[in-house]
């Protein structure tokens, strides 16, 4: 077997009804909470409403930093811990999709050191022990940012989305209670369901993969491929839900452990540059062109997927499926409505050859098993376009 390193410190609170616990659990963590959200719409009003009072019935002194937009920027960073400085918050809750929850974590590390959450990024200075601890709640499924490591945040003057990576910064507790996800519309609930099938996908063929990630990654894979479209259909169905949450939980334990390769490493590259474009609608635009650039250096993984997303392809081996795969991707996002390019999202064409230098900034791409020359990048971005 090939060797391989397994570590989660998160504590995972999974359930329908789970939140009603969430005043408990924070109040082992601190008596002062700065609860990090997006602006509240109908949707989620009530259960922001929810969750503060389950704070306060608890004795937990609450201030409610509502200003996160999707994408999160070092300014939402920055407003959200000058926040927490002055309500003197001694643990930060990230209650929302994944930008509330990388917001939550940027802040307990801005809120507690010199300079900001930028400074901070994992190239760069490594945050201290002074960091706040942080709890999620999932709201999405999602970017298993609840129990990762990682703060995905954007730095707008420089068009760069980067993160912070640091032990320090994997939530405490988090808790996943699909009855708070069945607001979600369709516009979301794809993307983001989408996104986990990426991130259990591209940690299966990291090369800090192994048999553990292996068992965790192809049960969300196969979750994903089977509930999404259901889902979709039947947005309020909490079994369904449940079962994206399930396999949003996995993949996110998949990339705190391995990682994401080369379609992540593009997404986010569109992300800094395109702001508007939201996380899993750019992988939904780069997976075809990615598929058909990797499939051959991975086929066992690639067939497999294929096999899976068009059971038509069901009776040949991994090996002759792999050569279908780019085919049964884009039948997938045809199947969930994600089927899109970069032209769509308006991107300007001058920029392909500015988009594709950025797209080799992180090191994700370096993590595929088929690593792209500035020229293929170039190509990659091209027939994404
Ligand atoms: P999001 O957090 O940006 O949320 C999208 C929208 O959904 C928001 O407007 C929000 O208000 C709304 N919303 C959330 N929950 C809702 C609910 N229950 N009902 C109705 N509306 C709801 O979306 P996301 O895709 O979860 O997060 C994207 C961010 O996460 C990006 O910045 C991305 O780069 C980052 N990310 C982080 C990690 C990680 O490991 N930390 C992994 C992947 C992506």
């Amino acid at each position: 077997m090939k060797s391989f390193t397994y570590h989660q410190p998160t504590e995972i609170i999974f359930g329908a009804g789970k939140v009603q616990e969430v005043g408990d659990i924070v109040k082992k963590y601190g008596s002062r909470c700065l609860v990090v959200t997006t602006p509240a719409i109908e949707a989620t009003q009530p259960m922001y409403d929810r969750v503060i009072k389950l704070l306060e019935d608890a004795g937990i002194a609450v201030a409610h930093y509502d200003q996160v937009i999707p994408n999160p920027t070092t300014q939402v960073s920055a407003a959200g811990a000058t926040l927490a400085q002055e309500h003197k918050a001694d643990v930060i809750l990230g209650l929302g999709g994944g930008s509330s929850m990388d917001a939550a974590k940027a802040i307990a590390v801005e809120a507690s050191h010199d300079g900001s959450a930028w400074d901070y990024l994992f190239y760069k200075k490594e945050p201290t022990k002074k960091t706040l601890p942080v709890i999620s709640i999932s709201t999405t499924s999602g970017t298993g940012s609840q129990v990762t490591q990682v703060s995905v945040i954007t730095n707008t003057e420089e068009r760069d989305k980067s993160a912070l990576y640091h032990p320090l910064i994997f939530p405490a507790v988090c808790i996943v209670d699909p009855e708070l996800m069945v607001t979600l519309p369709n516009f979301i609930t794809a993307p983001t369901g989408f996104d986990v099938f990426c991130h259990a996908f591209e940690s299966a063929i990291h090369p800090g993969s192994g048999a553990y990630i292996d068992l965790l990654a192809w049960e969300a894979i196969e979750h994903v491929v089977e509930y999404l479209p259901k889902v979709l259909e039947d947005p309020k169905n909490v079994e369904y839900r449940e079962k994206m949450a399930w396999a949003d939980t996995l993949a996110g334990l998949c990339i705190a452990s391995a990682g994401v390769t080369l379609p992540h490493g593009m997404g986010m590259a569109i992300g800094g540059m395109y702001p508007h474009v939201a996380h899993g609608e750019a992988l939904a635009i780069v997976y075809p062109a990615c598929t058909k650039f990797t499939a051959s250096s991975a086929p066992q993984a690639y067939g497999r997927m294929a096999k899976l997303m068009d059971p038509e392809l069901g009776d040949l081996s991994n090996e002759a499926a792999a050569g279908h795969a780019e085919h049964a991707i884009v039948k997938f996002l045809k199947a969930i409505g994600m089927y899109k390019k970069l032209s769509d999202v308006n991107m300007p064409e001058h920029e392909i050859e500015a988009l594709a230098e950025q797209c080799m900034v992180l090191p994700d791409y370096e993590n595929n098993p088929k690593v792209a020359t500035k020229s293929e990048m170039i190509a990659l971005v091209k027939d994404s376009f």
